[in-house]
Order: C-alpha cells, then structure tokens, then sequence
C-alpha cells in the first residue's frame, strides 16, 4: 500500500501535499526513500510512548527507538512531524515524561498528541482500565510544563481526552461525524477510524455508515442512519462514543449515545 503510494503524484494533486498526512512505524517507511516520503506527504504521524533505552512495557525492543531515529533523519526536509503517544502505564512516571519529551525536542519533532489508549483493533484483548482520570491529569500538566520551557513538540490533547479540561472548550470535543470518518481497506464507511475490531473490520453494525464502494459518498452521509445519528451526537456531551459504547450494555446503536465513558462517569 505504502510502496503504491510514495512518489505517486496523483495524491499531491487531489489532495494537495500539505493535506497528506500518513501515520507509520520507522521499521515499515525505512524501505522508502527520504525525498519520496516527503515530495509526497505533508506530515509524518509515528506513535511513540515509552522512553527509547528503558525496558518497554507495551511495546516490542526497539520499536520506539526505530520510529526516533526515523524521524531524526526526516528533520529539515520540509516535512511537519507528529508523535502520537498513548498514555499508559509505561508512560506516566515523571521520569519516563521528561525522558520522552526531550527525546521529541532534540528530534526537533513540531506536534506531540497525547492519547488515550483504545480498547480496539489489535490492542483489544490486552485493554486495561486502569488509568484514573487524576493520572491523565497530572501527565498532561507535565508535558505542558516542558512545553512552556522548551517550546516544541506542541502539546495537543486527542478528542477523547478534552472534556477532562471542560472549562477549556464550549464546543463538544467529541466530533465524531463532524471533522473526520473511517474508510477501511473494503471500502467500509465508518462513523470513526478507531471503530475496528481485532481483525481490521467494523468494532460494530452501528459504527458503518455502508460502502463507498457500492454508493457514493455524499449519499452515506445523507442517509436515513446518519440523520438519525446526527441529532443525538450531543446527547452525551465530552464523552468518547468508542468508549461509551463499549462500556454501555446492551451494545446497540443507542449505546453510543449513552453517558458511559469510565473516564467520565
Ligand atoms: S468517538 Fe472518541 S475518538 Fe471518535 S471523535 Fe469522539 S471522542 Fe474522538
């Protein structure tokens, strides 16, 4: 896919270069050439959550240091860098945040996403909920505290963190439907990117929209189940709908609605 797409000049034209964002690991894009990747791309996304040279708990050895030292040879070719860290037990200590954000600085990287870790995708059957809402609050107060002093990365809270700081925004930060949707590989229309199971299909029915493949887009997003959908997106105000339906029981398409987020509840 990722070989398809580099040095392929029909993305810059529809999309414009500056739109093009591709998230990857440092092993997978090391296959690439440098001038491919970023005559191509307008941001690199890498994940990168546990200090480079301590003992990884959620990742395999060497993982993050390969998406670092990436990421240092992607510096200064006019490319934006963005590290998307979900926050965990392998994180939190206040050691592991300084040593993380100097390894970003250093690697002059411009943007740092903290997370949530989603009980999703391939991390389904390890998800454990044992991150309170003090800890989320403390390691963001942390990064910002570098941030203000070293300036860069920029520190920016994913949507389904914000409603922690509710003073901070007066727009529901769960915009799920409004900025962005999910397109699987067959095609899959889904109310979000993170709405897979462990197998890369659908978490749920109620999370597909139908097939681009099959009806035109502009028709998806008009049917008759995103109306619906569309009237109830601030029923539960700040909560993340990933969560909520997970938590909620039963698990139907109201379930996505309901207030049920732990993290909120
Ligand atoms: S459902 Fe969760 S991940 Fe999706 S937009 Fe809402 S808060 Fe963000």
């Amino acid at each position: 896919m990722l070989r398809k797409f580099f040095g392929y000049a029909g993305s810059k034209k529809i999309f414009g270069r500056k739109n093009i964002a591709v998230t990857a690991t440092g092993a997978s894009i090391s296959r690439y050439s440098l001038s491919d990747i970023a005559s191509t791309i307008g941001t690199f996304e890498f994940t990168f959550d546990e200090p480079p040279n301590t003992n990884p708990v959620n990742r395999p050895l060497g993982y993050n240091s390969a998406n670092l030292s990436m990421i240092k040879k992607l510096s200064g070719l006019n490319l934006k860098t963005k590290a998307q860290m979900p926050l965990h037990c392998g994180n939190l200590e206040i050691s592991h945040i300084h040593l993380l954000y100097n390894s970003l600085h250093e690697a002059e990287v411009d943007e740092l996403l903290l997370m949530r870790v989603f009980p999703v995708g391939r991390g389904i059957q390890e998800y454990k909920n044992d991150i309170q809402r003090e800890d989320y609050l403390r390691a963001i107060d942390q990064f910002r505290k570098l941030e203000t002093r070293l300036n860069y990365p920029k520190v920016k809270i994913q949507c389904a963190l914000k409603h922690l700081e509710q003073a901070e925004h007066s727009k529901n930060p769960c915009d799920l439907m409004q900025n962005s949707f999910g397109i699987n590989p067959r095609g899959t229309l889904l109310l979000s990117a993170w709405a897979t199971n462990s197998r890369g299909e659908a978490l749920d029915d109620a999370f597909v929209l139908g097939n681009i493949s099959e009806t035109p887009l502009e028709l998806l997003i008009q049917s008759k189940k995103a109306k619906e959908y569309s009237v109830k997106l601030d029923h539960n105000w700040g909560h993340c709908k990933i969560f909520s339906f997970l938590f909620s029981n039963p698990k139907s398409s109201e379930a996505l609605f309901e207030k049920q987020d732990p993290l909120y509840i």
